[in-house]
């Protein structure tokens, strides 16, 4: 491929990246799909391969014409403007130019510490759902999964498909869900599907428990107990209401929050929006970034679920190729009409999804002063607490003074926690416009060899 011809880079094989590589590729422009993963599809088509729904693999692979596709390579730095560096399993590092980016680097599970939250046999429920999926491996037999939001269904209905005796433990109540019957009503596929989750797991007498969080998990070495509370409507636990519960895995499920670090190291604007508790790639109505050139799409550009990716993502690929120069203005607009008549339907239900489940405020009063924040650098609780009585209350105060967050991960566990808990019990905010946390590369752990070598190339 020459330098000349308009080189479109899409970071994330997921629903949103799968959909703007196919789109872009479609107006004529040269396009590279890279992805951490072996497998395409990111994190919803992750063991359904087969799957025929739009954004899927199996479509991308029938509609892409073209596209050059780099499986189990991680981009872990962009050292200049319109350059990334790459490592591919088994290969040296090297560098990969680009006129145009989309970034689709998707979400991960928000992580949320309490007592007890890093026994082994407690998982992320994603990370349980992606093991049993991926691989057939179950978390255990007795299984807790507890969190708030619709992906616990899914979560309980693989694992006890699976043989695991599962409970879940829902933090809102069910009035949460009755209020969400006028959306999912009106939403056919959605309707469909959580009534068969509804139906296979009361036939598989998976108990379902509602206003209730797990606040301690208790073990040894391993998981053998939770304890759990009814909790107020923020999430408080309400004393004497506590029971608790053998279980040998334990899967937390409280949302998921965007994977924000590539976008971040190219300069696009974080935003967050306080009341849903939520840090994204900001975006205008087309999906250009604050960056010339730069797009986002999916779950890091607000978490909406699968159909909202596939639906940004085609729209994020169709402007690239406008501002490329490869589609007329009359063709781009009725593409927009088209796809923004689309995103309105399916953001319906994901925007009333965001706001009933969104975080409350009693998730940052749950970890103790023993519990560990930070778990590269095994950073306690208390070790912050003790650091605020000489340090400011800001998010940057507290990583210098206890190295939270400057570990392998580069505080994609802890980050988002300690500004939450800052907020919540400090007179920290959130700033909506100017995310507090910068990062640094690489984005992704890679040996000083390959770095330097990314940065000769
Ligand atoms: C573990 C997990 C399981 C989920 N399961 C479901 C489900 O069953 N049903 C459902 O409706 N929703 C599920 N979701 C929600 C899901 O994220 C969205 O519905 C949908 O997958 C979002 O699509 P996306 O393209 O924005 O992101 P993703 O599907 O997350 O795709 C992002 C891709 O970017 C790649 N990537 C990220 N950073 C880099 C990098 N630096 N270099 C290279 N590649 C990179 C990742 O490997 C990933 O494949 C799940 C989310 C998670 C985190």
């Amino acid at each position: 491929m020459t330098r000349e011809s308009k080189q479109l880079i899409v970071v994330g094989g997921g629903p949103a990246g799968l959909s703007a590589a196919t789109e872009a590729a479609c107006y004529g422009m040269a396009v590279t799909l890279v992805d951490e993963s072996s497998t395409l599809g990111g994190q919803y088509f992750r063991g359904r391969q087969d799957s025929e729904e739009e954004g899927s693999p199996r479509v991308f692979e029938r509609q892409s014409q073209g596209v050059q596709t780099l499986i189990d390579t991680v981009v872990f730095d962009a050292p200049g403007a319109g350059v990334l560096s790459v490592l591919t399993e088994g290969q040296a590092a090297r560098t990969l130019h680009y006129d145009a980016l989309v970034l689709a680097t998707g979400a991960y599970d928000r992580p949320v510490a309490l007592p007890g939250w890093t026994l082994p046999g407690v998982f992320t429920a994603g990370g349980a759902s992606t093991l049993a999926r991926s691989y057939g491996v179950t978390p255990g037999s007795r299984v807790l999964v507890a969190g708030a939001g619709p992906f616990l269904l899914p979560v309980a209905d693989e694992l006890s498909q699976r043989g695991c005796r599962v409970q879940v433990i829902e933090a809102t109540t069910p009035s949460t869900m009755v209020s969400g019957v006028p959306f999912v009503a009106t939403d056919l596929e959605i309707l469909g599907q959580t009534v068969g989750y509804l139906a296979r797991l009361t036939a598989r007498g998976v108990r379902r428990r509602y206003g209730r969080v797990i606040t301690r998990i208790h073990g040894h070495d391993e998981v053998e107990a939770a304890t759990i509370h009814r909790v107020d409507d923020e999430w408080r636990p309400i004393p004497g209401s506590e029971t608790t519960v053998e279980a040998d895995a334990v899967c937390l499920g409280f949302g998921f929050i965007p994977h924000l670090d590539l976008a971040q190291l190219v300069g696009c604007k974080i935003s967050y929006s306080g009341d849903v508790a939520e840090s994204f790639v900001k975006t205008d109505d087309s999906m250009r970034t604050s960056q010339p050139h730069i797009y986002a799409a999916g779950e890091i550009a607000g978490i909406g679920g699968s159909r909202v990716a596939v639906a940004e993502g085609r729209l994020a690929g169709l402007t690239a190729a406008r501002d490329a120069g490869m589609v007329s203005r009359e063709h781009y607009s009725a593409g927009v009409r088209r796809l923004n008549k689309r995103l309105a339907h399916v953001r319906r239900l994901a925007d009333w999804m965001r706001n009933a489940y969104r975080p409350r405020v009693g998730l940052w009063d749950l970890a103790e002063p023993s519990t560990i924040v930070c778990r590269c650098e095994d950073v306690t609780l208390g070790s912050i607490q003790e650091e605020l009585a000489t340090n400011a209350a800001t998010p940057r105060a507290v990583k210098t003074a206890t190295r939270s967050g400057m570990g392998l991960c580069q505080g994609r566990i802890c980050s988002q926690y300690i500004m939450e808990w800052l907020q919540a019990h400090h007179d920290f905010r959130i700033p909506p416009d100017n995310w507090p946390w910068r990062i640094r590369p690489p984005v992704r752990p890679v040996s000083l060899g390959d770095w330097l070598l990314s940065e000769e190339s």
